[in-house]
């Protein structure tokens, strides 16, 4: 498997730190708002590359983040007359369900960065030890000049970017090139104790953390935009390298920028769209498929006109999955003729060219291609086919189509009937203490957009 990595610019083969695992960190969002769909590319893709990890039988671990301390977020909860962690908090539980609907698995660990602060501290102490910090009025800097390799992955040479730095009257940092660590307290804002005081981590740190709690200090693939290249995967390189003298991570992922316009989607520029807007326009799976249509590290320019084309796209792989399903049970029955077997050597090509575009560095756009190519195959064979012909062609695409996150299975609209049903199965559980089934039953409902509430009057449920 081929994976291109930014750090040495290009396609290298995938040789995993420990056979047949692979632990993927993917910096996650930053939660004041609602995450629109540029945000949604890196979930997108990387929820593809792990699912196309776990399809070769890899164990997957799974870590992505969400940075839930940030100026962003202060500045809306002071904005709100709130508390920073209910700002948070609302939009990590929105994110959850968006992820759900773009049907992104759930990450192995979604540690939040306000849960991790001891860990962030110890590094930090860490990093002063080993002299790679230092604090001066309750801020800690990174002695940049120090880590001798900074800058390879940007390939940026440090001398080079002092020159465009200004660096504010208040800051008392040693080197303009230097970055914090930790900052003190302002008021009004959360904060931690610390031994430098009370106060709360810089931005980087928390990956560097988290990655090695959850994956180890040398972990195989560390993914995310590539807006985040610099300096913020630099400064993550930094921090670890500094403190586990061990390779931070072999393979670094980048996704390409979802523009409009050709410029970049971004919440700061205000031309965005929120997932859950576009939601209301198009079923989620359309957009999913839609970004996979492109490779991952191309730029993707979002328009109607190509949103379109990928529905009537996905429309033509639904539709021959649904035919394939009806046949199943009226075909005939018996040994596979020497057409169908012949039929079957052409799909197993095709599967061979899926996988054979997924290992060039993820190459979704190719893989789609062969998907159609099994679709156009299964319209002009499968009629005549035999049972056993047809359901595999059938499960052959069900298959690829799910390593791409794409659900064949149309979803039967839940009748008021069937929640009923559901809701007093679930309340039999509850009392028999079979408390698993009872959350298994309120989760799915969740995921099909329905919301239960407990009363005093007993269970009501509505619709999302
Ligand atoms: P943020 O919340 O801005 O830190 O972004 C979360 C993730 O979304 C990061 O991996 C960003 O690189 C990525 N991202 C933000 N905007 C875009 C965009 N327009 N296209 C692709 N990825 C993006
Ligand atoms: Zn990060």
């Amino acid at each position: 498997m081929k994976i291109y990595n930014t750090l040495s610019n290009q396609k290298e083969e995938f040789v995993p730190v420990q056979e047949g695992k692979v632990g993927i960190y993917v910096c996650g969002p930053t939660v004041y708002n609602y995450i629109h769909i540029g945000n949604a590319r890196p979930m997108i893709v990387f929820d593809t590359v792990r699912r196309y990890f776990e399809y070769k039988g890899y164990e997957v671990n799974y870590v992505s983040n969400f940075t839930d301390v940030d100026d962003k977020i202060i500045k809306k909860a002071i904005e709100e007359g709130v508390d920073a962690s209910a700002v948070s908090e609302k939009f990590i539980e929105e994110c959850r369900k968006d992820m759900r609907d773009l049907n992104v698995k759930e990450a192995t660990h979604n540690p939040k960065a306000t849960e991790e602060i001891d860990g962030m501290i110890e590094m930090i102490q860490e990093l002063i030890a080993r002299g790679f910090a230092y604090e001066k009025n309750g801020t800690v800097y990174f002695r940049t000049r120090k880590f001798e390799q900074y800058g390879q992955l940007s390939n940026k040479k440090l001398d080079d970017m002092v020159a465009g730095i200004r660096i504010a009257v208040s800051e008392e940092k040693d080197d303009a090139m230097d970055f914090v660590l930790w900052k003190p307290k302002k008021e009004g804002e959360p904060s931690w104790t610390s031994p430098w005081g009370e106060g709360r981590p810089g931005w980087h740190i928390e990956c560097s953390v988290m990655s090695r709690k959850y994956i180890g200090d040398t972990i195989d693939i560390h993914a995310g935009g590539e807006d985040l290249i610099f300096p913020h995967h630099e400064n993550e390189i930094a921090q670890s390298e500094a403190c586990s003298g061990k390779q931070f991570a072999r393979y670094w992922m980048h996704n390409g920028f979802l523009n409009i316009d050709n410029k970049k989607m971004s919440k700061s520029a205000g031309n965005f769209f929120t997932v859950r807007e576009i939601g209301e326009k198009y079923p989620l799976q359309v957009i999913r498929f839609f970004m996979l249509s492109a490779h991952y590290r191309s730029p993707l320019n979002f328009s109607d006109t190509l949103v379109e084309a990928a529905k009537n796209g996905l429309e033509r792989i639904l539709t021959a999955v649904d035919k394939l399903k009806e046949l199943i049970p009226v075909a005939k029955e018996g040994a596979m003729t020497d057409a169908d077997l012949a039929h079957m050597e052409e799909a197993k090509a095709l599967v061979a060219k899926y996988e054979a575009s997924m290992e060039d560095d993820f190459n979704t756009a190719d893989a789609i291609a062969a998907v159609f190519e099994l679709v156009k195959l299964a319209n002009i064979t499968a009629e005549e086919g035999t049972a056993e012909y047809v359901r595999y062609l059938y499960d052959t695409i069900v298959k690829l189509c799910d390593v791409l996150g794409i659900v064949t299975e149309r979803e039967e609209e839940l009748l008021d009937a069937d929640v009923e049903a559901l809701i007093a199965e679930r309340q039999e559980a509850r009392k028999a203490k079979n408390f698993a089934r009872a959350d298994e039953i309120r989760d799915s409902l969740a995921a099909r957009g329905i919301l239960l509430e407990d009363t005093r009057a007993g269970v009501k449920w509505r619709r999302a």
